[in-house]
C-alpha cells in the first residue's frame, strides 16, 4: 500500500485547489509538499492582487460571491456589466492573438463561476469587489473594467491564508521544507511517488497519484536566460523565490510533453527601486499600471509603446517586457495634474519626481538624452488632446496625430502641472511554457498519451497563454484546473 492516495507539490492556489478536490472526492490520505518553509509558504498566490477574471451573464449571479457589496458600494449591481462566456472568449483569444488553446480555453471559461463558487462556498474564501485594482470612480459611482470585478479579500495574503485554513481543517498534512526532487515511477510506467528533500535528507514518498502544482521557472535565471533569453536573467521577480522550474524539470524527465509558448511570461511594469525578489509586506505594490493616462519615456528619451493600446488589464502583462527591452531596462511614467486623481493607490508606495516645468522634470530624470524626452514630450502634446470627451472607464479614442508610436486612447496633452514622474521596470510575474495535458488534467507524454499517475495544473499548464494574458485570469486557471487535477488524481484506480 503507497505512503498516500495524492501527493500535491506546490501550495499555492493550484495546489490547495487540487489537494481539497481530492479529499473532497473522497481520497483520505492526502499530503501537501511545499518546498518553503512555513514563513515563505504560498507561491506567487500569497504575493498576487487576488483579482479573479470569472465569466457571468447577470450582473446579480456576483451575489453569490459578494452578498453584502452594496453595503459598501450603493448601486454596484447597475455599475456592473455582464462578462459573458463569449467576452472572455474573445479577449482571451484577441490577447493572446488566438494562440490559446481552444479546449483549454473552453474549460477555463465554463468552469469559471462556478469554480470560485465552489472556492468561496466550500474553502470559505471570501470575496469582496476589485475596486482598487480594476475599479474607476467616476462621481459617486465605480465603474469596473469587464470581467476583473471579484477578488479574494485582502488579496493573495487572505486567499493563501483561507486556502491553508481550510486545508488544515479538511486534515490534510501539509509538509514545509520539503521540496520534491524527481517523480518515482514503477516498472509499469506509472508515476508511483516522489523523492523530495527534506531537512533530514533524500526522502521517497508514494502515492496513487502524484498532483504538480509547484509553478513556472520565474524565479530561475538561468532557465529565464536559456528560453526567454537576454534580458530577463536580470528581470526583478514579482513573487516567490522557490518557483524555479523544479516540477517543469521534473516532469519532462520522465518523458512529459512540453506545450504552449517557452519564450513567453508574464511581467509587468513596477517600480524600479523594488528589490529582485518581492517582499512579504508590500506584495504586489510595486506595479505600476497606470500609464494609459500619462506616458512613458526611456533613457534615450523616447516614447516606445502606445500607452493607450487598449484598457490597462491587456496591456499591462506585455509591456513589462517592453520596459525590460529599453536601455538600461528603465522607464518614466510622466503624469500631470488632469490624471494623478486616477492614479491605482499603489503608486503610494513611491514618492514621485516633481517639477513646474517639463523641461525641470526631465532635468531631475536618469535620462541620457534629457534635449531628446523634452522634444518627445512636446512633439507629444502637439500631437494630444483636448480633455473633451476624456474617459478613463473605456476606450475613449482620444488618440494622437501624426506621431509614432501613437497613443491611441487617453491622450491628454502634458499640460496641468506639477507634473509627476515615477521610475518603472519589467517584473517578471510567471513563465507561460508548461505541459500539455487532456481535460481531465492529466500530463501527456512526448508520445500524446497520459502518462499515469501523473496530473498538474496551475502555472504548469502550457498552452493556454501566448504573448500576452488577460489580467485576473491566473489564479482561475490555477483553481479551475486544480480542482479538476485533485478529482482526477483521487478517481486515479492506480491502473497503467
Ligand atoms: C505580484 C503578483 C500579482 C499577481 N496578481 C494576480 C491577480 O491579481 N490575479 C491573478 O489571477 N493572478 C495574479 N498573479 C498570478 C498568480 O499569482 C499566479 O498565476 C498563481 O498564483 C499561480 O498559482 P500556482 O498555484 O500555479 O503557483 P504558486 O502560487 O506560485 O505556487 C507554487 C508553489 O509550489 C512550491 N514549489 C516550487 N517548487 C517546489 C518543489 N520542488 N517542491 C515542492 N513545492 C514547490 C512553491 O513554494 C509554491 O508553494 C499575480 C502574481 C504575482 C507574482
Amino acid at each position: 500500500m503507497p505512503d498516500f492516495d495524492v501527493i500535491v507539490v506546490g501550495a499555492g492556489n493550484a495546489a490547495l485547489a487540487a489537494a481539497n478536490s481530492a479529499r473532497e472526492e473522497g481520497a483520505e490520505r492526502v499530503v501537501v509538499l511545499e518546498k518553503a518553509p512555513e514563513p515563505e509558504r504560498g507561491g506567487n498566490t500569497y504575493f498576487s492582487g487576488g483579482l479573479l477574471r470569472i465569466a457571468f451573464g447577470a450582473p446579480r449571479a456576483l451575489e453569490r460571491l459578494l452578498p453584502d457589496v452594496e453595503d459598501r458600494l450603493p448601486g454596484f449591481f447597475d455599475n456592473v456589466e455582464p462578462y459573458t462566456e463569449e467576452d472572455f472568449r474573445s479577449d482571451l483569444r484577441r490577447v493572446t492573438a488566438d494562440r490559446a488553446d481552444p479546449a483549454l480555453a473552453r474549460i477555463l471559461i465554463e468552469n469559471s463561476y462556478e469554480t470560485i463558487c465552489w472556492m468561496h462556498e466550500t474553502a470559505g474564501i471570501p470575496m469582496e469587489a476589485a475596486v482598487t485594482l480594476a475599479g474607476i470612480r467616476v462621481g459617486n459611482r465605480v465603474k469596473f473594467q469587464k470581467g476583473a470585478i471579484v477578488r479574494a479579500r485582502q488579496e493573495g495574503v487572505g486567499l493563501s491564508r483561507h486556502w491553508f485554513a481550510r486545508t488544515e481543517a479538511n486534515g490534510i498534512e501539509i509538509r514545509y521544507g520539503t521540496g520534491a526532487l524527481a517523480l518515482v515511477r514503477d516498472r509499469r510506467g506509472r508515476v508511483a511517488g516522489v523523492e523530495a528533500r527534506t531537512s533530514s535528507g533524500i526522502e521517497e514518498l508514494s502515492a496513487r497519484a502524484v498532483v504538480l502544482a509547484c509553478g513556472g521557472f520565474e524565479a530561475n535565471a538561468e532557465w529565464r536566460a536559456r528560453y526567454l533569453g537576454a534580458p530577463w536573467d536580470h528581470a526583478k521577480v514579482r513573487g516567490t523565490a522557490h518557483n524555479q522550474g523544479d516540477g517543469l524539470r521534473m516532469a519532462l524527465e520522465a518523458g512529459a510533453l512540453a506545450r504552449g509558448q517557452w519564450s513567453g511570461r508574464h511581467s509587468t511594469p513596477i517600480s524600479n527601486e523594488w528589490p529582485d525578489f518581492a517582499d512579504r509586506k508590500r506584495t504586489d505594490k510595486s506595479n505600476r499600471l497606470s500609464y494609459p493616462f500619462g506616458v512613458m519615456l526611456n533613457r534615450s528619451g523616447r516614447r516606445f509603446v502606445d500607452e493607450g493600446e487598449d484598457l490597462g488589464l491587456y496591456t499591462y502583462a506585455k509591456y513589462g517586457g517592453e520596459i525590460l527591452r529599453q536601455p538600461g531596462s528603465l522607464a518614466w511614467q510622466i503624469f500631470d495634474q488632469k490624471t494623478m486623481h486616477l492614479l491605482e493607490p499603489r503608486y503610494r508606495t513611491s514618492d514621485p519626481i516633481t517639477a513646474d516645468t517639463l523641461a525641470e522634470l526631465v532635468g531631475q530624470l536618469e535620462i541620457d538624452d534629457r534635449r531628446q524626452a523634452l522634444r518627445t514630450l512636446e512633439a507629444y502634446n502637439e500631437a494630444a488632446c483636448d480633455p473633451a470627451g476624456f474617459d478613463p472607464t473605456s476606450l475613449d479614442g482620444l488618440a494622437t496625430a501624426g506621431i509614432d508610436p501613437p497613443k491611441s486612447n487617453w491622450a491628454l496633452r502634458l499640460d496641468d502641472p506639477p507634473f509627476a514622474a515615477y521610475s518603472a521596470t519589467g517584473g517578471i510575474t510567471f513563465t507561460f511554457g508548461g505541459l500539455a495535458i487532456d481535460e481531465r488534467a492529466r500530463v501527456l507524454g512526448t508520445d500524446w498519451r497520459p502518462i499515469p499517475g501523473l496530473y498538474t495544473c496551475g502555472e504548469m499548464v502550457g498552452g493556454l497563454f501566448h504573448f500576452n494574458y488577460p489580467g485576473g485570469t491566473g489564479l482561475v486557471s490555477g483553481a479551475v484546473f486544480g480542482r479538476i487535477a485533485g478529482r482526477s488524481a483521487a478517481r486515479d484506480d492506480g491502473a497503467a
